[in-house]
Parts: C-alpha cells; structure tokens; sequence
C-alpha cells in the first residue's frame, strides 16, 4: 500500500483551531491522508507522555508514523568523540520512535568538510556498521527501518548511488528518496518519466525486490542555485513549476514498478494539501 501524508502540520491545521501533534492523525484522516513524518531535525525533545498519546492518536487513526532524525548527525566527522555523539543522537530517535509506535527514521549521513568525498564516504560507510553493530547490540535492529537520505547540496553525501550502496550494509536500511534534493542536485533535470525510471532503476539494480519497492519518499518542489538546494517551497508557489520536480512521472513509474512506498510531503506551509494533490494525482492511473 502507498501511504501520503505531510511532515509536520500544515498552516491551514493551526488554522482549524488545533494545536497539538496528537490532533494530527484524526484531521488528517478526514482528509484522506495515512501517514505522518514527525521532525527531530532540532533534537528529541518529546517527553515519553506526549510520545505515547501521539502514537496512540496515530494507530487509533490508520496513520503510518515516521520520524526524522536530528539534522546535527553527521558520520563523516573526523573528531571520533563528535561521530559518537552522533550515534548517542540516532539511539535517542529510536528510543522514542518506540515510544511513538513508529518503525521508519530517516537520517542524513553526512557532510563534506576540507576532505575529500571519497574519504568523508568512507568514513561514513565505517561509522554505520559501528552504528549497526550498537543498535543490534541493544536489539533494535529487527524492530525499526532507519532510511538514509539523498541530499540536495553538493556539500552533503547522499547522490542516490552513494545512498544505495550505504543501504546494502544491513536488512535495516531502506533509503529515503527525496526528489526535491536529486532534481536540485540534477540542476532541474529531472522531468520526465524517463528520469525516474533511471532513479528507480538504480534503486533496484543495487537493493532489489526485497526493498526497492518499499523505499521512503520525500516529495517537494525545491528552489536550486549553483551548490544545489535553496528552499522548500509548495505547490502554488510561483516558482514551484521553475524548479520542479513534477509528481505526475514519479507517481507513473510507482504505480508501472507496482512500489508501496511511505510518501512524505515536506511543503512550505501547505504540506498536507500538497499531499493529498499527490494522493489524487496518483489514484487517477489506477
Ligand atoms: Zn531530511
């Protein structure tokens, strides 16, 4: 089953009179939506009481719960102690992952500093299997899918190649697609179902039936510049349909691969709405 849902709350949710994240899941199920990303992009600050009552709010309401990990992690970090943080960071999403009911956590990998990229990729590479073996160690690893992501600045490691490859360390990781990032990346090049295809070609070549069908999926239009990603915008910005991507080619080469991804909509402002444009864009081809 595709799922669609927004990362975090909508304006037009605030709007409604709501305030909290545990009012999230019904109001997105009268709109039709069934999944929901939370963001620790500034630390996991949620006590374990508003954890539980969202979680149960989600399942109550057939959403699909994810959650993104602190942006601060960074496993190409030369200073041991600092990459060790990191992992203190990830172990602390997951923990509360439990708590919320939710198996997927996306994280982004890493950034180049002065080194080059082949040796911050290496580094990364070592630093997930020490990561793998802390969370097996605490056996975690059957209960949860942490979902490296493609980046948009040429600064970070995350080229769908270098993400796929990452992901064939363990059963535990699935990457997370983010087609705002790879078309800010391409520098606009991804527009037709062609493009995708590429995409998705390289997801199954490199991880198979096994995974490639149920990756996690970020979808926004993302304004680019010379180093890459600039900012989110939404749907009805004027220069959404400039930069792109489209939805209508991806949604065509999901439904062509017969795929059951979580789709997340990570809009300025207007996340939901935007993610039900996508729901409907996609139940048209059936
Ligand atoms: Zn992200």
């Amino acid at each position: 089953m595709t799922r669609f849902g927004p990362s975090g709350n909508s304006k037009s949710f605030y709007e409604a009179g709501l305030k909290h994240t545990f009012e999230a899941p019904a109001w997105l199920k009268v709109l039709g939506l069934n999944a929901f990303e939370y963001s620790f992009g500034r630390g996991v600050k949620m006590s374990d009481e508003t954890a539980s009552k969202i979680g149960t709010a989600m399942q109550e309401n057939g959403i699909e719960l994810s959650v993104h990990a602190p942006y601060y992690i960074n496993l190409a970090n030369p200073d041991d102690q600092k990459a060790q943080n990191s992992f203190g960071y990830v172990l602390q999403t997951l923990e509360k992952l439990k708590v919320l009911g939710g198996t997927r956590c996306v994280i982004h990998s890493g950034t180049v500093t002065g080194a080059e990229r082949k040796d911050a990729l290496l580094r990364i590479y070592k630093r997930m299997e020490e990561l793998l073996n802390i969370i097996e160690q605490k056996n975690l690893s059957s209960s949860f899918i942490l979902c490296p992501e493609t980046m948009g600045k040429y600064s970070q490691i995350g080229t769908v190649e270098e993400i796929c490859a990452l992901c064939t360390l363990h059963p535990m990781l699935i990457p997370c697609l983010d087609f705002g990032h790879i078309n800010s990346y391409m520098q606009g090049n991804l527009k037709t179902k062609d493009d995708f295809k590429r995409i998705m070609d390289i997801v199954f070549g490199v991880l198979g039936e096994k995974k490639a069908p149920y990756i996690h999926i970020h979808f926004s239009k993302i304004k680019y510049g010379a180093s890459g990603e600039i900012h989110h915008l939404n749907f009805t910005d004027e220069e959404a349909s400039f930069y792109g991507p489209d939805f209508e080619p991806l949604a065509q080469v999901l439904y062509e691969y017969k795929m059951s991804p979580v789709i997340i909509c990570e809009s300025t402002d207007n996340m939901a709405e935007d993610s039900l444009e996508m729901k409907q864009i996609y139940e048209k081809l059936f």
